[in-house]
């Protein structure tokens, strides 16, 4: 039976009235991920573990001394760590590869009680937009299995759309959260660059990775960003910014100002997906909202400076995985040199060598002016155009994605139509600032349509409060 409750604080309540047995739920979740085994969401279940955590949580329920997601039923995105448990970043560079310590942003799930019920499948080292790029094997959209989950985080989209657990944490470097909770239908938020600690994430491109929950409300979204933020001493990038109960309603929201970015609605957006989005403004503007349209003038440079300096940072951050330390190592090579090539060669993807290839050729003398350096410009260009925006609005509102989820093998074979993807999705990590893909509807083919509302750096309250109203409205 699918769970019975719509979030965690109804589930909560249920469990301390003794109306839900936390056992009964998470047997519940496995039996139900092994019925979908066929969707490929999960690399690792800890069965074993987490019907002996439910009997504790249950207890410490019982008892009154129970964390905040308490009996929350969560899958990990496979390249955050969880001490001796695999991460393997769905890489056969990593594929023996057991974590030494947890990441910050799953520790502090535990310290709250959630149940980790195992960690999701996703594209080679967060690499991709379809989930295609994993050893172990495509995720299919639970919508419609013909069709990718969309990527990164894929596995984390599905396992949440198709009730295998109660929420999930992705990462977001240019949209893996965002870009596949749209092709599912669930909610994903991609917090400021910051809000959350990355120690114990596998690094993908240091100043663009964020780490953001999955879930099937707004209000889960929440509670979940309000234990996973904050400042933490193992991350000299995360944020010394207050921490606060996220959804709040306040007089200060009722008159919403939200900017429409021409530049998000041109060519290559499905008619479908802009009709939807453009009745929802008509539907919003006549409540509280206000909408005003706005000029993002150098959107047009966003997935060309994105895919440079994503991998410049990728060329520098997988250097590690020479096999001399941990992960993949050749069995058979005559000098060191030999060792690196040939264990590289093995250990990596298609797609994880391509930006390889392309981070080392954009770095390096000779390009790095005309590529590396420019692309750095640009970024600072795209950041100044949200600043002088955010002068004017509270948030702003596009698609998430330009279509809906495409078939399997679609795109594969063809890696710019592959990034175009990220179009609506890749400013928001250039910027820093946070994202949220509401699940607005259905198209004709019964898949998902979502739309993305972005707020200025470290206002999650507003963005995540007015998700919230948006919601109880549509
Ligand atoms: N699809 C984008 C890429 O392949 C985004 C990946 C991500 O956010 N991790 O780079």
């Amino acid at each position: 039976m699918r769970p019975i409750y719509s979030n965690h604080k109804e589930k909560l309540s249920k469990l301390i009235s003794g109306e839900l047995s936390l056992i009964d739920n998470v047997s519940y979740f496995l039996k139900n991920i092994e019925k979908n085994n066929h969707l490929n969401t999960f690399n690792f279940v800890f069965e074993k573990e987490v019907l002996k955590q439910a009997e504790i949580i249950q207890d410490k329920i019982k008892n009154g001394t129970n964390g905040k997601l308490a009996g929350m039923v969560i899958g990990i995105k496979d390249v955050l760590s969880i001490k001796d448990k695999p991460t393997t970043c769905s890489s056969n560079t990593l594929k023996n590869f057991n974590a030494i310590y947890t990441a910050t942003a799953v520790q502090k799930l535990i310290d709250e009680d959630a149940i980790i019920i195992g960690k999701t499948n996703c594209d080679e080292f967060a690499m991709g937009s379809s989930n295609e790029n994993s050893a172990f094997g495509t995720v299919l959209n639970p919508n419609d299995n013909t069709r990718v989950a969309g990527g990164s985080s894929g596995g984390s989209a599905a396992a949440v759309s198709a009730g295998l657990c109660d929420a999930a944490l992705g990462t977001d470097t240019g949209g893996s959260i965002r870009q596949p909770a749209s092709f599912c239908g669930v909610y994903g938020l991609k917090p400021t660059y910051g809000r959350v600690s990355r120690y114990g994430l596998t690094a993908f491109a240091s100043s663009f990775d964020s780490i953001g929950p999955f879930a099937n409300s707004v209000n889960d979204l929440s509670i979940i960003l309000e234990v996973i933020s904050g400042k933490d001493e193992k991350d000299s990038t995360s944020a010394d910014e207050p921490v606060t109960e996220y959804i709040k309603f306040d007089k200060k929201f009722e008159k919403i100002k939200i900017g429409v970015p021409k530049e998000y609605f041109g060519e290559g957006l499905d008619t479908e997906i802009e009709t939807s989005i453009k009745n929802k403004i008509n539907e919003l503007r006549e409540k509280e909202f206000e909408f005003v349209d706005i000029t993002l003038p150098h959107t047009q440079y966003t997935i060309a400076a994105y895919y440079i300096l994503t991998t410049a940072e990728a060329s520098s951050n997988l250097a590690r995985y020479d096999g001399t330390r941990f992960g993949h190592r050749t069995k058979e090579y005559r000098s060191l040199i030999d060792m690196y090539e040939k264990t590289r060669s093995e250990g990596f993807g298609k797609e994880v060598k391509r930006r390889i290839m392309l981070g080392t050729y954009v770095l390096s003398a000779g390009y790095y002016d005309a590529y590396y350096r420019k692309a750095q410009k640009v970024r600072r260009l795209i950041k100044d155009d949200f600043d002088k925006v955010f002068e004017k609005v509270d948030l702003i509102l596009t698609p998430t994605t330009p279509t809906t989820a495409f078939l399997i093998g679609a795109k594969i074979d063809d890696p710019l139509t592959m990034y175009l993807n990220d179009i609506y999705t890749t400013s928001a990590n250039l910027a820093g600032i946070p994202g949220i893909n509401i699940p607005i509807g259905k198209d004709k083919n019964g898949l998902p349509i979502g739309m993305q509302l972005l707020a200025n750096q470290f206002e999650e309250e507003k963005l995540l409060s007015t998700a919230q109203l948006i919601n109880n409205i549509i």
